[in-house]
């Protein structure tokens, strides 16, 4: 019998043998045939590549611009193995590795918008995300008009205007955990000549972002591929060629790239991010159960909860679930009582970021900015990142907690 947690736990397993196999070191490539190779992409720490001659050195030049080329702010080879897996974790064309998640979406948005377009972006999307969006792009002369992550098609196709580039999406939200109709907003986009951008980042491995209509899915590999807390890392994959031309060609414009010992990082942390996330998914779907079932707590915003109001979405669009989600507490309890319960906790780490194999609380309440109304700013709410702790123990600690209320 399948159980809710075989469920949200599915899309991991089937995921370990590619975290295995790609983006690492062929034995059988002609380069390794008479000295063999180690199992990993060595760390090559570099700017300056070194040529025989002037002539090899414009042959790389041309022949392999596009990946590895003359000078190290083009990526190192242990980037392009990060950017060979990422890309098959996407199903996409190709990835390219930014220094952050954050400077994945800003590059996105920089990539493919221009002076006099409009986009429409989520409101609740990632927070810097937003003020970006308010900020540069409006002094670019961007404009933004922030939608409900939860909009029905006809009132979509209304805010739609002839300047439209880009429909930005991030499915679940942030700290809200809409899941968005990414399949209606890729039929809006692409009937209005738009493309549609998703931060993909709580989908990474379980949402496949190209085979529901996506352009170009970001990612912040800081979460699930890091998986440890210890690096800050960002890309942007592309299904098709020409879309990859344009992302390459802004990447080396504007500088961007990782350097070689996080890109290192990340990489390892993907031969386990299968494992990890599956256990993780199972034990976050197992708490979020027990939370609908306390009194202090008024809902929980999972989309793995079959009340939950994005549930159908999911089962329709994903193959799993991540570890993250929040929680309402019950309106009575005031802000300080909340932070009260928050500070008491010995088994989740006060802060930001989330994904790592470690348990994070961090409150949403006064936190989070919304344009419309219906979010959650006002009320006594905050998020788990369930990490590879005993499940049994985590409940303890909440459980403890939320008698203090
Ligand atoms: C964390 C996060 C980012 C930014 O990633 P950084 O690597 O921390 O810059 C972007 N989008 C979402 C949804 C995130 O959770």
């Amino acid at each position: 019998m399948t159980t809710d947690e075989d469920r949200v736990a599915a899309g991991w397993d089937r995921l370990n043998s590619l975290l295995v196999h790609i983006g690492r070191p062929d034995p059988r490539d002609e380069r390794f045939r008479s000295i063999g190779t180690q199992v990993n992409t060595p760390v090559t720490r570099g700017s300056t590549i070194l040529f025989p001659n002037l002539d090899t050195m414009r042959k790389v030049g041309t022949e392999r611009y596009g990946h590895t080329a003359i000078y190290g702010a083009m990526g190192t080879p242990v980037q392009h193995d990060l950017e060979r897996l990422t890309a098959a974790i996407e199903k996409g064309r190709d990835t390219q590795i930014v220094s952050s998640g954050l400077a994945a979406c800003t590059t996105a948005l920089l990539t493919w918008t221009k002076a006099g377009d409009h986009c429409l972006i989520p409101d609740s999307c990632y927070g810097p995300t937003r003020r970006f969006a308010d900020s540069m792009l409006r002094r670019f002369n961007v404009e933004t008009t922030y939608y409900d992550p939860l909009i029905r098609e006809t009132d979509l196709r209304a805010l739609m205007r002839s300047n439209t580039q880009v429909i930005f999406a991030e499915s679940p939200g942030s700290h809200t955990f809409e899941i968005q109709d990414i399949p209606m907003l890729a039929r809006v986009a692409h009937a209005n000549g738009a493309r549609l951008l998703l931060d993909n980042t709580w989908g990474f491995g379980i949402f496949a972002p190209f085979d529901h209509g996506v352009d170009v899915s970001i990612q912040a590999l800081t979460k699930y591929p890091g998986g440890h807390s210890d690096t800050v890392l960002g890309a942007i994959t592309v299904a098709s060629e020409s879309e990859w031309h344009h992302l390459r060609d802004a990447a080396i414009q504007l500088g961007q790239l990782a350097g070689p010992d996080d890109c290192w990082l990340a990489l390892r942390g993907l031969r386990t991010m299968g494992v990890r996330l599956a256990r993780q998914a199972r034990t976050a779907l197992k708490i979020a159960k027990w939370l609908t079932s306390r009194p202090e707590v008024a809902r929980v915003l999972h989309p793995a909860l079959p009340d939950d109001p994005g549930h159908t979405l999911w089962k329709r669009d994903f193959s799993g679930a991540g570890p993250l989600f929040s929680v309402v507490l019950q309106p009575s309890c005031t802000r300080k009582a909340m932070e009260t319960m928050i500070d008491s906790l010995t088994r989740f780490g006060i802060g930001a970021s989330w994904g790592g194999f470690e348990s994070l609380v961090l409150p949403t309440t006064g936190g989070i900015v919304r344009s419309l109304p219906g979010g959650l700013s006002e009320s006594p709410a905050f998020r788990l990142s369930i990490g590879l702790d005993d499940p049994a123990d985590l409940i303890a600690d909440l459980e403890h907690g939320l008698s203090r209320l």
